[in-house]
């Protein structure tokens, strides 16, 4: 049995190095060989504190790589192909599925945390899922689409006019590629509140000058001074807590519309105030979800992948740090305790 070098979960905290099968194709799939993988922020309680759905997996979804194998003679035409992989594999009979919304998919399989992921040399992938990449997109750039169709399908439930001015509390990564998308898409203004946890070099780097430190100050009053005392368009929440969950209410204009992505700290609860900004503004509120992906020039992962290789959305600057299969912990140790500025810890796999 021919084997490969993998990351192998074996239990919580438990992430070996290891000789590893080569994955066996069904029908449909394709053998990818992984040359690039981030560590996404969801990887670190995988790993650390919930653990997968069984052990022994290979976590890792966020990930771009080259076709060496193809299982069926008909899907022998993908060998070669470079391409990034949306991982989720939908089960096609749920209500979702059948409206091709698969982001929703009610019983749905996921490469790096259902199935085995790419932490590791090679991966299966359904030829379905694979998403190819034009020649000057590199294979790390490729394994940022993950994200980058998250923050994209974000400001995508609210949309964009062109002028509108958007403020997204919490400038992480996802924070900052829906920053992106809000000035490709023609925003007038792009307003970015943090906290002293936030790198504003950073931040400044990747061409954003419109920050506030809300560790310092009040954000809405700040945002109100940027906009005439009328509140933005569009409010993203980012982080997952009440105070910026509030924040965004209160920092909006009458109709404007608050999408949150941050996964939830904890509970939350609305001032009786803010709650009222809610009715009084009429306001819209959007969740969002995953990303949506199928074979329209339109799909959130045809998007990216495309502003990628036209630089309408720069990923590269994202990537601050860089690890193999070999240091992964090095990584996961950043990430886990954050005992320095990163981004996207990505994991290079030659
Ligand atoms: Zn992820
Ligand atoms: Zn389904």
């Amino acid at each position: 049995m021919e084997t490969m070098k993998a990351r192998v979960l074996r239990a919580v905290g438990d992430l070996r190095l290891e000789d590893y099968p080569v994955p066996e194709l069904k029908p449909d799939e394709v053998l990818l060989r992984v040359k690039a993988c981030g560590i996404c922020g969801s990887d670190i309680p995988r790993i650390f504190v919930n653990g997968t759905y069984h052990f022994p997996t290979i976590p890792g979804h966020e990930f771009a790589g080259e076709v060496v194998a193809a299982a069926s003679e008909e899907n022998k035409k993908y060998i070669g192909t470079r391409a990034a992989v949306f991982p989720l594999i939908p089960c096609r009979t749920c209500n979702s599925c059948n409206k091709g919304v698969y982001e929703t998919c009610k019983h749905y399989d996921y490469l790096g945390s259902r199935s085995d992921g790419a932490y590791a040399e090679y991966v299966r992938v359904p030829v379905w899922n694979l998403v190819p990449i034009a020649d000057n997109v590199s294979f790390e750039e490729a394994a940022m689409a993950e994200p980058t169709a998250v923050a994209l399908h974000a400001l995508r439930q609210a949309g964009v006019t062109i002028g509108d001015t958007v403020v997204i509390y919490g400038p992480g990564t996802i924070g900052m590629l829906i920053a992106q998308w809000a000035k490709a898409w023609g925003a007038g203004k792009v307003l970015l509140v943090g906290t002293d946890l936030n790198n504003y070099d950073f931040i400044e780097s990747l061409g954003f000058h419109d920050y506030f430190n809300a560790s310092h100050g009040d954000p809405i009053e700040w945002v109100m001074e940027q906009t005439n005392g009328n509140g933005a368009d569009i409010a993203i929440e980012a982080v997952g807590i009440p105070v910026t969950a509030c924040n965004c209410l209160d920092s909006v204009a009458s109709g404007g519309k608050v999408v949150f992505v941050g996964n939830p700290h904890g509970d939350f609860t609305f001032p009786q105030n803010t709650y009222w900004q809610i009715l009084r503004k009429q306001l819209k509120i959007f969740g969002t979800w995953n990303s949506a992906y199928n074979n329209t020039p339109q799909s959130d992962w045809s998007v990216v992948v495309d502003a990628m290789s036209s630089g309408a959305v720069k990923v590269k600057p994202l990537i601050t740090h860089r690890v193999t299969l070999e240091n992964i912990e090095e990584g996961l140790e950043i990430m886990r305790t954050g005992s320095e500025f990163y981004s996207k810890v990505m994991v290079i796999i030659d």
